[in-house]
Parts: structure tokens; sequence; C-alpha cells
């Protein structure tokens, strides 16, 4: 059974075609800059590997350009449409009413319209997609995969804030945790790799979105991003944590308007807002020669992510494995070290040249003496939506 995987942002479309239950990755691309005349379009299989060009005007140009090139007679990987069984879309917002990866009918679709308000600047995009998926592909049936349903498990007294009880009760309000694909599946592999029974694990998703989840028993019981993907660790553009009265401080007194205070929290922040750079890789060359911003911010980011685990190490009572993961978290060795750094006292020590080995396979970094396992984990959020959808196409 062949699945597309696909994952719609603000300007691009992420794709995988996964052939299930073999889990062998049949086609795959990004098109990017989409609305630009100069959009990148993106396309590998086993024998083809391109990046194109060209003018991209709007997402449904972009779907075709990917069907295409998936059903070309010469570099296609499918005869026709007939040939994708399932289209499964990442879905950013479930909000309360996903819990579980779902078949996407016109309810669905209505309520992931609904749920925008909590994520504008992700559900619109995975929805402009799922309507283009059904027109491309009428014969495969959609499901949608949400970002939010790993961390329906949370406990109400992690998921509550302390506002008044009907916010909670008669609107919702509450942290509903994201990038749950992700912690799900990084989670399941350090418990397999590890043999563990019983098991407290602290997962650290950083990519340009950064998240941290602890998860006992392979079930998320706490999360650091909270109503919408804004709050909790510092994100290549996003502040995360932060003291609420700073907009009514931008507003009044520094004349800021609304949607000014929240380009500026989300698009201009974090990373970004501290150094100038919103990619892990230019900031680090800086400081690495010297810059003081940039020691500074990767110091600031380390430092939030260490007491996001000291909390969830006290949260489960003990911990047994912390888990890195995504762009960053697989590939920056400096800030897996600062944050590891002087965390023995949790059992947490890193061993320096296992961190430096670069890999793209799960492993320890960890100290053979120390009691935590520090593992790094490459997530794959597309084999993990994949065999959600696999999943749920048996029970239908
Ligand atoms: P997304 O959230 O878009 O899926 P990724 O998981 O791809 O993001 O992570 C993107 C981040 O990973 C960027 O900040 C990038 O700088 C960082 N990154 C990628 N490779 C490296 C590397 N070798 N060293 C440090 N950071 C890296």
């Amino acid at each position: 059974m062949n699945i597309l995987i696909i994952n719609a942002g603000s300007s691009s479309i992420k794709y995988q075609l996964i052939q299930m239950p073999s889990e062998l990755v049949i086609g795959k691309g990004l098109i990017e800059r989409i609305g630009s005349k100069n959009a990148t379009v993106k396309y590998k299989t086993n024998t083809v590997d391109i990046e194109e060009v060209m003018v991209i005007p709007n997402h449904s140009a972009g779907f075709k350009k990917m069907a295409t090139l998936l059903m070309d007679s010469v570099q296609g990987v499918i005869a026709d449409v007939n040939d994708i069984a399932i289209v499964a879309h990442r879905v950013v917002h479930g909000g309360n009413t996903f819990s579980e990866t779902t078949v996407i009918t016109q309810e669905v679709k209505d309520k992931i319209r609904e749920l925008s308000v909590l994520a504008p600047l992700h559900n619109p995009h995975n929805l402009e997609g799922i309507i283009l998926a059904e027109e491309a592909f009428p014969t495969a049936k959609q499901i949608a995969v949400f970002d939010t349903a790993f961390h329906q498990t949370m406990p109400v007294k992690a998921k509550k804030y302390a506002l008044p009880n009907e916010l909670y009760t008669d609107h919702r309000i509450q942290a509903f945790g994201f990038h749950g694909t992700s912690h799900k599946y990084v989670s399941e592999k350090a418990i397999s790799f590890l043999k563990l029974k019983s098991s407290k694990i602290i997962t650290i998703h950083l990519g340009h979105g950064c998240s941290i989840t602890a998860v006992r028993d392979g079930k998320s019981i706490d999360h650091s991003m909270g109503f919408t993907p804004s709050n909790g660790l510092i994100m290549g553009s996003r502040s995360g944590d932060l003291d609420h009265s700073i907009i009514f401080y931008l507003v009044n007194n520094l004349g800021y308007g609304l949607e000014e205070v929240n380009t500026l929290l989300t698009k201009k922040s974090g990373m970004l807002g501290l150094t100038g750079h919103m990619d892990l890789r230019d900031i680090e060359a800086k400081a690495q020669s010297g810059n003081p911003e940039c020691e500074l911010a990767l110091e600031m980011n380390a430092y939030r992510i260490k007491k996001y685990i000291g909390a969830y190490t006290a949260a489960m009572n003990g911990l047994d494995a912390l888990v890195f993961t995504a762009g960053i978290g697989e590939n920056s060795s400096t800030l897996r070290s600062l944050v590891c750094n002087e965390l023995d006292y949790l059992g947490i020590t890193m061993d320096p040249s296992k961190n430096e080995l670069k890999s793209s396979n799960i492993r320890e970094i960890g100290s053979d003496k120390a009691q935590v396992k520090v593992l790094v984990v490459p997530t794959n959020e597309e084999l993990e939506i994949a065999k959600q959808a696999y999943g749920l196409s048996h029970n239908l």
C-alpha cells in the first residue's frame, strides 16, 4: 500500500511517498517559497535527485507539480493517482476534539478550520493541503494525524492554567502540546532501544520550533508548548516562556499594536531576535569566533532546556533517559553539551567523544557510568504518520 504524507506549511509542501508495511520511502521532496518567482522544487527517488527553481504561484500549482513528478513516465514512481491508497496529512492543532488519527470528512475539515484560531500559522495551510489532495487524489482515503494527539494523556494538573475555571470548562483554554508525532516516535524508539519496562523519559525536540516532553511509561504527562506552539523553549524565531505583562507594556508604553506584538513574539524573537540569525549553524560559527551575542544566546537556549529537565525529572520523580532529536538535537553537539553540562546531580553526564560522533542512527552519548542514559534519536515524523495512517486503515 502506498501512503503519501503531506506536510503543508505557509509557503511550502513537504511530501513523502512511503510503501507500507515495508516502510520503504519510494519518493520524497519539498516545494519551498511557494508564491515567489523562484520557488524551489526538490524531488528524490532511488534513481532521481533533482532540484529546480521555477515559478510556483500558489499551493495548488505546487500540488500539481508534485503529482506530475510522482506520475512522470520517466522520473515518476507511480503509474497514476489510483496507486496512492492513502494521503496522510500532518495537522498541527486538533484541540480536544481529536485525540487520535482520524479519517477526514467534511465535519473533520470544518473542525480543523475552527481550530485555526488556535494555530493560525499552521492549521489553515494544513487544511488547504487536505482540500488540494482531495482534488488531486480523489480515489485515496484522506487521513489526518494531529501534533496535539500524543499529549491528550497529560493530566489536568499539567494542562490547566491557573485561570478562572470557566475559561477551561467553557472555552477550552488549556495547554494542548505539539510536535506530538515526533515525541511519540522518539520516545518509543528510546524505550525499545534501552529495553525499558517502566520508563521515565524526557524527549527534547529542537528544530525551528522547539519543545520538551515528560514521557512516563510511553505517555506524555507534561510538555513545554501550551495553548499554542509559542510557549516553552527558546526557538528559531519564537521567544518561548515570557512574563505576559511584557505584552501589556509593549502595547501601553511602547505603542505596539496587538498584531505587531504577535509578529514580534512569533517571528522576530527567539534566536533570531537575540542574534540576527535563525539557523543555529550560523550562530554556532559566530559564537566560535567570539561573538558575545551568539555565545550568550546559546547559553540562554541551553539554560532554558536545563530548567525544564529539572522540572520534568521532579514531575516524574526520576529519570531513565534524556533524548535529543530534530535538526538541532540530532546535529548540534555544542548545544547538547551545553545542556548536559553540570547536570551530574541528576545523574546526567555526557561522554564528550561520543557526543562528537556523527551518525544518522540512534546512539548513546552519555557516559557509561552515568545513571541516566543520554540518547540521540533521529526523528521521523513522516514514518510515524505513515504507520498511524496504515494502522487506522486496517480498522476501517
Ligand atoms: P523543522 O522544525 O523545520 O523540521 P529541523 O528539525 O529541520 O526543523 O531543524 C532545523 C534547525 O536545525 C535549524 O535551526 C538548523 O540550523 C539546525 N541544524 C541543522 N543541521 C545542523 C548542524 N549540523 N548543526 C547545528 N544545527 C543544525
